[in-house]
Parts: structure tokens; sequence; C-alpha cells
């Protein structure tokens, strides 16, 4: 078996508090490889519209571009509709064959919004879970909320140890929007991209992270 890790999101845009839980999640979970899926339209997210997938995609292959281990996959933004997880593992294990054994990466604020996903019983019988604490969720109350889980959850979800990190992509967008610096919180060719081609710098594209009512998950 090789053990993938498959990190899924809006990466909008992709940050140093991505590669950061990448890092701890190829190191805990002895890790092969990770594959960085952008969504195209994530279920759980209501707000404006993320940046063109083109963007997204780009801002990634450029902030992985000399880290072998890591490698961007299409198999979300190439197909229709909401991107579900549940489709796209059926996608990984088509791709990646019968000997990958899947690991789907997710931060803390996440695993609250995991009963909601589609079809959970369905992931779980493809993947296991890696969570990474997040600075609004960690350590004794991380724990609480997988302890809360039923069992058959649970045997498939590992918390992993790590500092958290508190960049997100909404502070990202919120210091553009403001004409901040943000070469402490982006991989550098990723910020490059995003000064060369004036990304996020329209008011419209900054939008609050928090959320409408629940659309079914992820
Ligand atoms: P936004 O601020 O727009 O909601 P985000 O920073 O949470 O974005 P996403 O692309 O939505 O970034 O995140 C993809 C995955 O990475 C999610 O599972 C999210 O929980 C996780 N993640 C993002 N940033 C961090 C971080 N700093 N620490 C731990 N997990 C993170």
């Amino acid at each position: 078996m090789t053990r993938i890790g498959l990190f899924g999101g809006s990466f909008d845009p992709i940050h140093n508090g991505h590669l950061a839980v990448a890092s701890a999640a190829m190191a805990q979970a002895d890790l092969a490889e990770i594959l960085f899926i952008p969504t195209r339209i994530s279920p759980l997210k209501q707000e404006l519209p993320p940046a063109p997938d083109l963007d997204r995609w780009t801002m990634i292959v450029l902030a992985t571009l000399e880290l072998p281990q890591y490698r961007a996959a299409r198999w979300e933004m190439d197909r229709e509709g909401p991107s579900y997880t549940v489709d796209t593992l059926r996608i990984a294990r088509r791709e990646l064959g019968d000997t990958a054994e899947l690991n789907w990466i997710i931060g803390a604020d996440n695993l609250l919004t995991l009963p909601r996903w589609r079809d959970v019983a369905g992931i779980l019988e493809q993947a296991s879970f890696l969570v990474v604490p997040r600075a609004d969720l960690h350590g004794d109350a991380l724990r609480a909320v997988w302890e809360a889980m039923p069992l058959d959850y649970r045997a498939r979800i590992r918390i992993l140890d790590m500092e958290p990190v508190t960049v997100s992509s909404t502070q990202i967008r919120a210091c553009l929007a403001a004409g901040k610096p943000i070469d402490t919180l982006v991989p550098r060719l990723t910020m490059a991209y995003i000064e060369r081609y004036n990304l996020f710098r329209s008011a419209g594209l900054f939008v609050s992270k928090k959320t409408g009512p629940p659309a079914e998950g992820l």
C-alpha cells in the first residue's frame, strides 16, 4: 500500500497555513505524496464565488512547483456541479489504483461540518481522515469534538499533533483589499503571481468567511 494524502479546499488563495498542514500530515502519517485538489463549487461555502478556477489552480501549481512530494489534481475543477468528496474519492481510486491508501486531510473547522457532508458512510468506506488543529479549534476542545462523534467515524479519523497556524485565505483577501503586505502569509511564487496579475484587489472579491444557511455537505 502507498499512503497518499488528498487535500481539498477552495485555496482562494493557497497560503502558508496549507503548506504547514501538508507538511505535518506528510510527516506524521508517513505519506508518500499529497495531492492538492481545488474545489470547483464547495457545497458548504455560502459566499460570493471564489477567484476564477484558473487563478486558484495556478497559485497552487506555483506554490508546489519546487516541492516534488506535492501535486495538484484537477479532479473537482474538471467536473460540473458541486464538488462532493464522495465522488472525488471514486476518481482518486480510479486514478491512483488499488494499492493507494487514501487519507483526506482537513482542518479542524471542517471536522465540525463533517456530519453534513454528502454520504459520510460512503466517504469513510473509501478514506481515512487526518485532522489538523486550527487556531479556533485545537487541544482539548478538538478532542472533545472527536469524542462526541460516532464510533465508526472515530475509527477513521485521526487528529494530528501540530501547533495551530493562524493564517487563512479570508485574512489574505482582507489584507490585499486593504493594501497590506502578504509576504509572510503566502509562498513566494504565489505572491508574485497575485501581485503581477493584481488578484483580489477589487473590493467585491473580499468576502467574510462567515456563512449563510448550510447546504448539503461536501
Ligand atoms: P477561507 O478563509 O476562505 O475559508 P481557508 O483558509 O480555510 O479559507 P480553505 O482553502 O478553505 O482555506 O482550506 C482548505 C482546507 O485547509 C480546509 O480543510 C481548512 O480547514 C484547512 N486549513 C486552511 N488553513 C488552515 C490552517 N491555517 N490550519 C489548519 N487547517 C487549515
